[in-house]
């Protein structure tokens, strides 16, 4: 007990290091320690590598105050993109989801991106996310025909699904709402789909 005790007892720079790790998804304090003795034995060059990514990343990286992905620019390529079809909005939970949709080759539209989702019961949560600012961009004039609903097919993402549909309907009755096609694995997350059942998703959505 007591060696267990020592062996954790680290300096205060890697113990800081490792709790800033701990801080990440997924990872728990083994994985924490792995990486800062990995960084500690790789030396410098590798470690100032990283140092100067994230630098970059916190200078660099804003959100697209359109559609709420991490862009270097305001708007993203997307959004200022003027090929793309501007009467039709994806609403998405994750930035991530955006590279998955895109590979498929079978939207040309507009994302909008939730950055999260909120779980049964746990409406009031609704705040959270970019529901706002979703709303904002349906009432000031636009050019949107149909709002694509491309949420997880969990319980999180049907949640949200039915608030928003419901919110839509009330607030603009005569535009078009439709989601993905059934096919998806439930219960998996968008970002593990293949590009093809994904795509056939997206060509066969149905309207709500
Ligand atoms: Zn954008």
């Amino acid at each position: 007990m007591i060696t267990c005790l020592i062996s954790r007892m680290y300096s205060k720079s890697i113990q800081n290091l490792i709790g800033a790790f701990r801080k990440l998804p997924t990872v728990g304090q083994r994985t924490a320690e792995r990486f800062v003795f990995y960084l500690l034995k790789s030396g410098k060059k590798e470690v100032g590598e990283i140092t100067l990514a994230l630098k970059e990343l916190i200078d660099n990286v804003k959100s697209c105050e359109m559609c709420w992905d991490f862009s270097d620019n305001n708007p993203c390529a997307i959004c200022s993109n003027k090929t793309r079809d501007t009467s039709l909005l994806c609403v998405i939970s994750e930035p991530q989801d955006i590279p998955v949709l895109e590979r498929t080759g079978m939207y040309n539209g507009l994302y909008h991106v939730l950055r999260g989702l909120v779980e049964p019961g746990a409406e009031e949560e609704l705040e959270r996310i970019k529901i706002k600012e979703l709303f904002a961009k349906l009432e000031k004039p636009n050019t949107i025909k149909e709002i694509v609903m491309a949420l997880n097919p969990d319980l999180s993402g049907e949640t949200t699904m039915l608030f928003l549909e419901k919110k839509i309907k009330e607030k603009n009755p005569n535009l078009k709402v439709t989601r993905l096609a059934r096919g998806l694995p439930m219960g998996s997350d968008l970002q593990y789909a293949d590009e093809i059942t994904l795509g056939s998703a997206l060509k066969n959505r149905t309207e709500r």
